[in-house]
């Protein structure tokens, strides 16, 4: 089921997601949920507080962004990236690298707005499966990016708080307006 996509301006997007400790049929719907929606407004990622739900929950698919590149290892084992999505990721645990790069970024919660983000090019993220297994990711190029974008979401930072000071003056009314459009009544 296509849940509705929860936009800036809802207090929902700036909560620390709670950890997860039980696996069962709920969790595993709105995953299902999450994958279906993410998929139909062609996003690369989407995370639970996206859609309501203020957990460490997060969904991934970069396999329809052709034009950027991707490493992918799974627990160790260098893997094609397009064909080991979508991913569905819990609890997940972030460590970066040094070396950074500058690309752009949008998000399903900021229609129509995109920004360039500075973001590690290479990252590790440790995180357990829909059945509760521990899993590590090593990433580079695109995936490791939309790995950082949704931990961001998971703790309830958003890219606009990454975006250079001059990128945001710019984007200042546009986000004020979605702010009051999005606030709860
Ligand atoms: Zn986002």
């Amino acid at each position: 089921m296509k849940l509705p996509i929860v936009r800036y301006g809802n207090p929902v997007l700036r909560a620390k997601g709670k950890r997860i400790e039980t696996f069962d049929d709920g969790l595993r719907e709105l995953a299902a949920n999450m994958l279906e929606t993410m998929h139909e407004a062609n996003g690369v990622g989407l995370a639970a507080q996206q859609v309501g739900e203020a957990l460490q929950l997060t969904v991934i698919d970069i396999a329809g962004a052709e034009d950027q590149a991707s490493t992918m290892k799974l627990d160790g084992v260098e893997v094609e990236p397009k064909t080991s999505m979508p991913l569905v990721l819990l609890n997940p645990e972030l460590a970066l690298g040094e070396e950074t790069a500058i690309g752009a970024e949008g998000c399903l919660s900021f229609p129509e707005i995109t920004g360039d983000i500075q973001r590690a090019i290479w990252v590790k993220l440790r995180a357990r499966s829909l059945d509760g297994e521990r899993l590590e990711i090593e990433a580079s190029g695109l995936l490791a990016r939309a790995l950082q974008h949704e931990v961001d979401h998971l703790n309830g930072i958003l890219f606009i708080d990454r975006m250079s000071a001059a990128t945001k003056v710019a984007l200042r009314s546009r986000l004020k307006k979605m702010q009051k459009e999005n606030a709860p009544r």
